[in-house]
């Protein structure tokens, strides 16, 4: 099977490498990939995976690239492209992709969309209100105390979303949102939630239309610095499984949020093909959904595709195919932790072209994997490109195992301004 990968962060090294490793791959390409992604080869015939030029937005290239190459199975990592509908002019022009449509991507693509969405299907979440003027929003966050979470609609690459302690920072976060307009259009209407406390989780389900298939449960790192102090970011590291859900309370909540969400997409008549990553907080009242993603989390991906035993391009075939009841999903007993490597300066600005050096010293240690998020090459060297470099991830047989690990790989690699947490997966212990 010739397969193209979208996209070029640690999740889609991740995907790559874990597609790399099936008998059904022979050809596989990734666009636009990465220096390591480009460094992978095939299982079935030793062929190197190749990097082409095209970016994750460009639609009419990738659907043309697809067919000059007689792509069998197109795999998107992103939520751009979806949100674009990629899915629905691959199929339209007869080829298979697998990733979520249009209409599914509003998950994450629309707060309002999916805040109404679990209200009318009875999904557990955060007491919210929705709102289009900036009135309302704030009579509402007075009835919260002010304790409030305000959120812009729609996609601000991760930074609509304005924690407030008190009824001033709430006032503050609405004007900012909508009559600023910080966040441009995707501002114009707010969900406003409950603030809620609790231990944050990650889950993960690929669903088929009709059956959704759990993950074990991750965590990851939002802020920049150690003890979540920073900024936001788009995540500093990850672990599986966490201690915080143990298989009944996990199997409980699937019961709980994905029965009536795979039934509230059949009643809406979206056909759920794809990944759906809830972010999850653990209150003394039980899980409370905050959001949907539509699509495998970075960098929740790493640290589940090394604990994956099935065969990626048979599972994703049956989400695409609408089979996945007929597939039992296997993890191995392991843990796995992995560690973002980021530039200095990330997520504000930060240089590139930094030279990347004890790639294959950690790569070399037992167990270790490195995932490119943010490299290229130049000349004999590996450079940074991109705010998040590097995720060093590593099984053991238990998390602290895995953590010293990953660790020490981390330990091999330098370069200019490098920066990372040092207390990935601490929470577990
Ligand atoms: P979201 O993009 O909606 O997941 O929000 C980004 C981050 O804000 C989440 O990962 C949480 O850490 C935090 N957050 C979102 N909603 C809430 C809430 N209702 N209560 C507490 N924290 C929240």
């Amino acid at each position: 099977m010739k397969i193209l990968v979208i996209g070029s962060g640690g999740r889609e090294h991740a995907l790559v490498w874990k597609l790399a490793q099936s008998p059904h791959a022979t050809q596989l390409w990734c666009a636009p990939g990465n220096a390591g992604i480009a460094q992978e080869r095939l299982a079935q015939n030793g062929r190197a995976v190749e990097c082409a030029g095209i970016s994750a937005e460009e639609l009419p290239k990738l659907l043309a690239f697809a067919q000059e190459k007689r792509v069998d199975f197109t795999v998107v990592g992103p939520d751009n492209p979806l949100a674009l509908g990629i899915v629905d002019l691959f199929q339209r022009h007869g080829l298979k992709i697998w990733g979520v449509n249009q209409k599914a991507a509003q998950f994450e693509a629309s707060k309002v969309f999916s805040q109404k969405f679990m209200e009318k299907y009875g999904i557990p979440t955060a007491a919210a209100g929705t709102f289009s003027e900036a009135g309302p929003a704030k009579a509402f966050t007075a009835t919260l105390g002010g304790k409030c979470v305000v959120k812009a609609d729609g996609l601000a690459l991760g930074k609509g979303v304005l924690i407030c302690r008190n009824q001033t920072e709430a006032e503050k976060a609405v004007d900012e949102i909508m009559v600023s307009k910080a966040f441009g259009a995707a501002g114009a209407n707010v969900v406003i939630q409950e603030f809620l406390e609790g231990i944050e989780v990650s889950l993960h389900a690929l669903c088929d239309g009709t059956t959704a298939k759990i993950f074990p449960t991750s965590q990851d790192h939002k802020r920049a610095l150690d003890q979540d102090e920073g900024l936001n970011t788009g995540g500093m590291g990850t672990y599986s499984p966490t201690p915080f859900l143990n298989d009944t309370q996990l199997a409980e909540t699937a019961r709980r949020v994905l029965e009536p969400f795979m039934r509230g997409c059949v009643a809406e008549g979206i056909d759920y093909r794809g990944l759906l990553y809830p972010g999850v907080m653990l209150t003394k009242n039980g899980p409370k959904i905050l959001e949907f993603n539509a699509r495998f989390g970075d960098p929740e991906t790493q640290v589940y595709l090394t604990r994956l035993e099935n065969d990626l391009v048979e599972l994703l075939d049956a989400s695409a195919s609408g089979t996945l009841a007929g597939h039992e999903l296997k993890w191995k007993p392991d843990a796995s932790v992995c560690i973002i490597m980021a530039s200095g300066g990330y997520p504000g600005n930060y240089p590139k072209g930094k030279i990347i050096t004890g790639l294959d010293a950690a790569s070399n240690l037992p167990g270790t994997k490195v995932f490119h998020a943010g490299t290229a090459r130049a000349g004999d060297n590996v450079v940074t490109s991109g705010g998040r470099v590097l995720g060093v991830t590593a099984l053991g047989k238990d998390l602290r195992t895995a953590q010293t690990a990953a660790y020490a790989a981390v330990e091999c690699i330098q370069f200019e301004g490098a920066h990372f947490r040092r207390d990935i997966a601490a929470k577990a212990f």
